[in-house]
């Protein structure tokens, strides 16, 4: 029979070949936030969405006491200011597609919860993205300067700890527990916080003194079994001592890979707009290489000073993931929108190339002058692994000032 230290080293050495990090990423008083960021006149006021039954209500309703699911009677009781808009669910669902575009691009393992919530499984990502709470801010940031509303962010080291992360967090925040941090982070926390504790669970632990996810680690699972039973019990303690094994459920791999950049109105010319396409068209093409993918399809998508958004396509004979190759393909969509892009005024320029395969076959298509070009941008991604993103900047991006919005004050 095995002694239980080896059986602990043997189970370590299958469930966690690596850290396992997550996100939880929940878009704050969703269908509140799309109707203020589309009818100013709404900002900073009380609002609710739905008149028989509010759907939502604003953060400014919330503290009144205004709840999802009141009807707008006992809701006006509360606050008698509050105004009632009706739903626009085809706004809501285009907010949420373009959300979870972000999401897509922030990582391959997305798990959506809701149309305004998923799981993010960044594991594995910190050499190439930064630090989990560099990722969580450039999420934030993106769907705010993207779709206009806020976002807040929880991460851990299970979906549990990063759910009840972005909770605390809300509104507009984002809270990042370090590894080695869970349990300090959940033991003040109340019951109430843990997954699957309704009202009746609550109160069946406070009638039995127990308040805090500490004190719920700290009792022998016997005792919570013999309280709430067999499965409830073990999977309350298991949660409060952030045991969590569940995996990002996705079965799905990437199916395109882009990056933007958003700027002030009228801050961009033509040539300017050409620097941020090399730029963006750089990070995707290094993101491609890195994951041993090629694509066919070039995208550039546009975002129009009003929110409106748009694209152009081309599909190239043979797929690539050459930095000069997608570029050429995506300066000469930009040259054809550019009329209408002057008409309307850009906030923000991308790019995406989509139609991935694995790159295995590449080396052998490639005429000689790609096949040089391919060696300059290893050469520089190994440059940049080596000594950071930095340390190689193609030429014309020299002295170019960084252009970014600020996030809206938390
Ligand atoms: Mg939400």
């Amino acid at each position: 029979m095995m002694s239980a230290s080896v059986r602990e080293e043997q189970h370590r050495g299958w469930s966690q070949p690596s850290t396992p990090r997550f996100l939880h990423a929940d878009l704050d008083a969703f269908y509140a936030s799309v109707e203020q960021r589309d009818h100013p006149e709404l900002r900073g006021k009380p609002i609710a969405v739905g008149g028989g039954v509010i759907l939502a209500a604003s953060y400014e309703a919330r503290a009144f006491g205004v709840k999802t699911a009141m009807t707008g009677r006992q809701a006006r009781a509360l606050c008698p200011q509050l105004i009632t808009v009706d739903p626009r669910m085809e706004a809501y669902t285009e907010a949420s597609r373009r959300v979870f575009d972000a999401f897509a691009d922030c990582s391959p393992n997305v798990e959506g919860l809701s149309i305004d919530e998923a799981f993010i499984d960044i594991s594995g990502l910190g050499r190439i993205a930064g630090p989990d709470a560099t990722i969580a801010g450039n999420l934030r940031r993106r769907v705010l300067e993207d779709v206009g509303l806020p976002l807040s962010v929880g991460g851990g080291s299970t979906k549990f700890l990063a759910k009840v992360a972005s909770a605390v967090a809300k509104p507009n925040g984002v809270l990042i527990v370090p590894d080695g941090g869970e349990l300090d982070f959940l033991a003040p926390l109340p019951v109430g916080r843990l997954w699957g504790v309704g009202p009746v669970t609550e109160e069946a632990l406070r009638s039995a003194g127990v308040n805090t996810v500490g004190e719920v680690a700290e009792l022998a699972p016997e005792l919570l079994v013999a309280k709430l039973g067999p499965a409830a019990g073990r999977h309350i303690h298991r949660l409060a001592n952030n045991l969590d094994p569940r995996p990002i459920e996705v079965g799905r791999r990437r199916r395109s890979i882009g990056s933007q950049r958003s700027f002030p109105v009228g801050t961009i010319d033509r040539s300017g707009a050409q620097e941020i396409l090399l730029e963006v068209t750089d990070r995707v093409t290094r993101r491609l290489r890195t994951g041993e993918r090629i694509g066919r399809t070039v995208t550039i998508r546009l975002r129009y000073a009003d929110y409106r958004a748009g694209t152009r396509s081309r599909t190239l004979i043979e797929a690539t993931n050459a930095t000069a190759a997608v570029l050429e393909t995506a300066t000469e969509l930009l040259d054809e929108a550019w009329a209408d892009v002057s008409e309307r005024g850009l906030t923000r320029l991308g790019i995406a190339v989509s139609g991935l395969t694995d790159d295995t076959a590449l080396q052998l298509t490639l005429p000689f002058t790609k096949h040089d070009r391919h060696r300059l941008d290893e050469a520089v991604d190994q440059i940049r692994d080596r000594f950071g993103l930095d340390a190689v900047t193609r030429a014309p991006l020299v002295g170019r000032p960084t252009i970014e919005m600020p996030l809206l004050p938390d």
